[in-house]
């Protein structure tokens, strides 16, 4: 849906949300600052998509100071403040639901950059030479936000035309991406992916122009300029997007990849597999927690699964990834390893614990994503049914059944859970009964004391 009626684009907006701003908007008039909404609200108010938690927000003049005085309203605290580039984020109760809602505000400013890849350096600036800093047209666009008393002597959000020098809205209506200048690539080559993310969420293509200088960037190296933990949180980004599998497409038609992930490539196979994990949801509804963050490292596991495990660790490396992304990579390598013996039918369950132990839970269900039909069953029936299972005896039982502390109780614990699994007992009589044999049969094996 495209909204055609810019006059009141906030009125898309909760009348709970639209309340909290018209508040905002009164307490800045009070400082006579003028406040807007800007970015990607904007542009995702226009495609008529729900507003997410965060509100961005650009005021010209002292941002800070703005925020500060904002802290008089309910439940509002300052989360962070970054004086050098006039900016500071407030959370408040989210006037809809139990959760909050973020609001970043932004000194509007213009940036220089000393080089290409380099953090810009700021200045203050009006609305809109803020917007001409910005990355794509539809980006940039502000919506200013006025209040008015209402008869009820309530505050109320006033209808505000759109600000829209970069004929952002009717690009968006085209569906391309468009940068607002020529050196827009090579003044922050992040802008790249950026906008490959963008038009994978929002089914956009960049523009004829702006597509070459795009390949101008490219062939130029400047990604190359960037660090590469800037372009891993860019990464990261795209691991979090609805549809990562998407956004390696759109970065293989533009020749991308291979500057950023060497090897990869987007394959119908591929597809698949990260579709799955949105299309059968189950095994990450049971065993895993369904956080933005395990998300991210499933598809990160998926994306590269069919990497040879030397690129793999190159990818760790380089980026220098974090512990939990290595370890689930290498997981994904050893299990790889038992790949025959995991699609044999009957495999026993000690095997298969003995074998899927020591692998994160993350890690079996990239293998259930990926893998045959057979293999993900036999992962989700682990996952599912045996790995939490226990004996019913624990280490304070069998001291008391007369087994003396040390390794020779781990080796019988171990045992047992083994049993178990592969159902040789079931009852606490079972386990007791199958303890004192293992007990005696050590015993008679011993060497005689002389
Ligand atoms: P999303 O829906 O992913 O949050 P967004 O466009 O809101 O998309 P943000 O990272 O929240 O992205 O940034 C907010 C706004 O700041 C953008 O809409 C854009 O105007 C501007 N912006 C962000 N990053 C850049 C950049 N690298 N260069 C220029 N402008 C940027
Ligand atoms: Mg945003």
């Amino acid at each position: 849906m495209f909204v055609e009626q810019t006059q009141h684009l906030t009125g898309a907006l909760s009348q709970a949300v639209q309340h909290l701003l018209a508040q905002v908007a009164a307490v800045a008039a009070q400082h006579q600052l003028p406040v807007w909404l800007v970015g990607g609200v904007v542009r995702d108010l226009l495609l008529g998509l729900p507003i997410d938690r965060d509100l961005d927000l650009a005021v010209e003049g002292d941002a800070i100071a703005l925020a500060g005085q904002l802290l008089q309203l309910s439940g509002a605290h300052l989360v962070a403040s970054h004086p050098p580039f006039g900016t500071a984020t407030l959370q408040l109760p989210h006037p809809d639901d139990d959760g909050m809602l973020t609001l970043d505000l932004a000194r509007t400013r213009v940036e220089t950059y000393a080089h290409v890849g380099a953090l810009p350096t700021v200045a203050p600036a009006s609305m809109q030479a803020d917007l001409a800093r910005r990355d794509f047209s539809i980006n940039a666009m502000a919506c200013r936000l006025q209040a008015a008393r209402t008869a009820a002597g309530d505050w109320a959000l006033q209808p505000a035309t759109l600000l829209d020098p970069f004929n952002g809205r009717a690009d968006l209506q085209a569906s391309v991406l468009q940068v607002l200048h020529k050196r827009s690539f090579a003044d922050d080559p992040t802008r790249i992916l950026r906008g490959v993310r963008l038009a994978a969420r929002l089914g956009l293509r960049f523009a004829n122009k702006s597509a070459v200088l795009l390949q101008q960037a490219l062939q130029d190296g400047m990604l190359g300029a960037v660090s590469p933990e800037r372009l891993r949180t860019e990464l990261y980004l795209a691991l979090s997007e609805p549809a990562p599998e998407r956004v390696l497409e759109q970065a293989d038609r533009l020749d991308l990849t291979p500057h950023l992930l060497a090897g990869v490539r987007w394959s119908d196979v591929l597809a698949a597999r990260c579709l799955r994990v949105r299309t059968e949801p189950d095994l990450l509804v049971a065993c895993l927690d369904r956080s933005e963050h395990t998300l991210a490292l499933l598809y990160a596991g998926l994306i590269t699964y069919d990497l040879p495990a030397q690129e793999r660790r190159w990818l760790v490396q380089h980026y220098r990834l974090a512990n939990d992304c290595a370890s689930l990579f290498e997981d994904i390598i050893r299990v790889q390893g038992y790949r025959e013996q995991l699609a044999q039918p009957g495999l026993a369950n000690s095997t298969l614990d003995a074998i899927l132990r020591p692998v994160n839970s993350v890690a079996l269900g990239v293998v259930h994503y990926a893998e045959s039909q057979s293999v993900g069953t036999t992962i989700a029936h682990y996952l599912g049914e045996l790995r939490q299972l226990n004996p019913i005896l624990d280490g304070h039982a069998l001291q008391q059944l007369g087994v003396a502390p040390g390794p020779q109780l781990g080796a019988l614990l171990r045992g047992l859970r083994a049993a178990r699994l592969d159902g040789l007992v079931v009852s606490r009589t079972d386990e007791e009964t199958w303890v004192s044999e293992q007990v005696h049969a050590n015993n008679s094996t011993l060497p005689e004391q002389a």
